[in-house]
């Protein structure tokens, strides 16, 4: 197959030394891998057989398809959406649902479905059944592998972590869940009574930081594109739709295969930075749905045919370009070829 002129380069020692770390972090609890939404953008079966390889034993999809989609790995996939009733026939034996309303629970039962997960609601108030009914035994009889809630501000300091843990913490012995968990990324920094038996991290695996405590997380994920077109401005002339930017001297421009279609979001225009070696090449312009614009002075011999790789560090373009981490690599688009090394 021809190689597309875009590629993410994907870092697998980086990526298996942030869960190396995250699972040390997590102190005597198993550490698990979030990889809905295709590995957050990474391509999830390669990020599984990789995770896999390197001990990781939990992995946790957002649906049934992207479950299936992984289920001849082997692994242990519990499908965070829980199960609807399109998702009762066709069931991988190594797949969980999480399931996370009484409806749910009440036709598990009555399909006599196996083994399960649970989701509790300590405060999101986004999916999962009230502590309460668990408490007053919702779940007996039924065979729960583990039970589960989820941190709302677990990247902020505020007195609702603790709240949710020590309501988590009381179902203690009160559920037939074999293991409980709590703790997504930064969850993990908040300390040992977050742990439980298990932990959750997603974006860490990644690349992203929140927290102090993941300051030794490495970058996992690079865009690179190619160059189509090297080309000289001369001062004053403008660059790219609606003419934002204006050459202040004569300059060298290359057009990039790149653009907002790829999830190189508009937000980088006049922002964002490619580099080639050592050498720093400034956006200029508008990002447009396929092509960018880079200023090339720096970078004499460049030209077309040659790869830049653009700045994608999670927690210093999030903060450059007001998207989130997350969205940063959820967003980048099926057209990168994705390549591990
Ligand atoms: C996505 C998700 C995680 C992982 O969260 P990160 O913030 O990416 O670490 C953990 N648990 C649940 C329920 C999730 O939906």
């Amino acid at each position: 197959m021809t190689q597309a002129p875009l590629r993410l380069r994907l870092d697998t020692a980086a990526l298996v030394a942030n869960w190396t770390l995250l699972s040390r972090l997590s102190g005597s609890a198993a550490c698990g891998a979030a990889v809905k939404a295709n590995g957050y953008g990474l391509g999830a079966r390669g990020v599984v057989e990789r995770l896999a390889a390197a001990g990781c034993r939990d992995f946790f999809v957002a649906t049934w398809a992207e479950a299936r989609a992984l289920a001849d790995l082997g692994v242990a996939l519990s499908v965070l959406h829980g199960a609807r009733v399109e998702d009762m026939a066709d069931r991988p034996g190594n797949v969980r649902p999480v399931l996370a309303s009484p409806e749910q629970v009440a036709r598990w039962r009555e399909t006599g479905g196996g083994t399960c997960d649970v989701m509790v609601d300590t405060g999101m108030n986004r999916l999962g059944v009230s502590p309460q009914a668990v408490a007053e035994g919702l779940l007996d009889g039924l065979a729960v592998e583990t039970l589960m809630s989820h941190l709302v501000s677990a990247d902020e300091d505020v007195a609702l972590n603790a709240r949710q843990r020590d309501a988590f913490a009381a179902l203690a012995g009160r559920s037939p869940a074999r293991r409980m968990s709590l703790a997504n990324s930064s969850g993990i920094a908040l300390g040992a009574d977050y742990h439980f038996d298990l932990t959750r991290p997603g974006i860490a695996l990644y690349g992203g930081r929140q927290r102090r405590a993941h300051d030794a997380i490495r970058q996992v994920v690079t865009p690179e594109a190619q160059i189509l077109q090297r080309r000289r401005v001369s001062a004053g002339e403008t660059i790219g739709y609606n003419a934002t930017y204006a050459a202040p001297h004569d300059m060298e421009v290359a057009i990039l295969n790149l653009g907002y279609a790829d999830g190189y979001l508009r937000c980088f225009s006049n922002k964002g930075r490619a580099h080639a070696g050592d050498a720093v090449l400034p956006v200029v312009g508008r990002v447009s749905m396929d092509l960018t614009a880079i200023c090339v002075d720096a970078a004499p011999d460049l030209g077309e045919g040659d790869w830049v790789a653009m700045d994608y560090a999670l927690p210093e373009t999030a903060a450059l370009s007001g998207l989130s981490q997350y969205e940063l690599l959820t967003g980048l688009s099926a057209r990168f070829d994705r390549i591990w090394a």
